[in-house]
């Protein structure tokens, strides 16, 4: 039944093969979504994840491109729309962190995260308005934030700014692209189990846990259904949604 109300719909994730992105992946193809995903450096996950999508029934377009690049990005989304005949979604996942307190930080640090999240985001926005723009039904673009972005965490100056950053995207570019009933919304997830909280210390872990209200860490595929719901809800724009287990209220 899902798989069919979707049908046609073509979805793009960047950072689709692992993690949170990769669970968007499989929840686009599972309700009937064609999907296409990049990656930065997993070639072989990118393959077996291909066929996954494929196995469900839906085409499926992969290949590495690091978001970052305002050239690549606007390569990967024609090569990607006109592979799976246009583009309904966007979801601007792909992310990294490279946490250090501010006086030992390097700048590469900083510039590294920025460009991959911040300038990843409006890479791909930009270049999947032209196509969004020519569907009947307009189009949806997700920018996967963070609770950093929202409260600011220790440690993590770089990547609170850039997540605060696709937050201050998601708001100005829905007030722009709303005439052409293309929506713009965040989802700030709060401490989900994948590789990138994988790498925390056991104490700090511990900590954290403890002022999680819901008393534990999300599932990806808690995201990728909140993530669903904001791509294809027509009447919310310019919202930030905060899946935490109300570690940040
Ligand atoms: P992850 O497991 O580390 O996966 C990151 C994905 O992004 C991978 O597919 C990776 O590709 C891709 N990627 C990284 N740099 C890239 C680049 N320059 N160009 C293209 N692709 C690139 O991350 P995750 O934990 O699923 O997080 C996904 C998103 O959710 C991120 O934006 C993150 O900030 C956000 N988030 C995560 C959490 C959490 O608790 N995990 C909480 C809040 C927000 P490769 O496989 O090739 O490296």
């Amino acid at each position: 039944m899902e798989n069919q109300q979707f049908s046609g719909r073509v979805g793009l994730v960047t950072g689709g093969t692992r993690g949170i992105g990769r669970a968007v992946v499989l929840e686009l193809a599972r309700r009937g979504c064609s999907v296409a995903f990049n990656y930065s450096k997993s070639a072989d996950e990118a393959e077996k994840l291909k066929a996954e999508v494929e196995a469900l029934g839906v085409k499926a377009f992969a290949a590495q491109c690091d978001v970052a690049s305002t050239e690549a990005s606007a390569e990967f989304v024609k090569a990607a729309a006109s592979e799976l005949g246009g583009l309904d979604y966007l979801v601007n996942n792909a992310g990294i962190t490279r946490d250090q307190l501010i006086l030992r930080m390097k700048e590469e640090d900083w510039d590294a995260v920025i460009d991959t999240n911040l300038k990843g985001a409006w890479n791909f926005s930009k270049a999947v308005l032209r196509p969004m723009m020519k569907n009947e039904n307009g189009g949806s673009i997700l920018n996967m934030a963070s609770i950093s972005g929202v409260v600011g965490m220790l440690g993590q100056s770089n990547y609170s700014a850039s997540k605060a950053g696709m937050i201050g995207l998601t708001k100005s570019l829905a007030k722009e692209v709303a005439s052409r009933n293309i929506t713009v919304n965040a989802l700030a997830p709060g401490m989900i189990e994948t590789e990138m909280t994988a790498e925390m210390n056991a104490d700090f872990r511990e900590k954290i846990l403890a002022s999680i209200p819901l008393a534990r860490f999300g599932s990806v595929q808690e995201i990728a259904d909140a993530a669903f719901f904001l791509l294809t809800a027509r009447y919310i724009t310019g919202q930030v949604l905060q899946a935490d287990g109300g570690l940040a209220m």
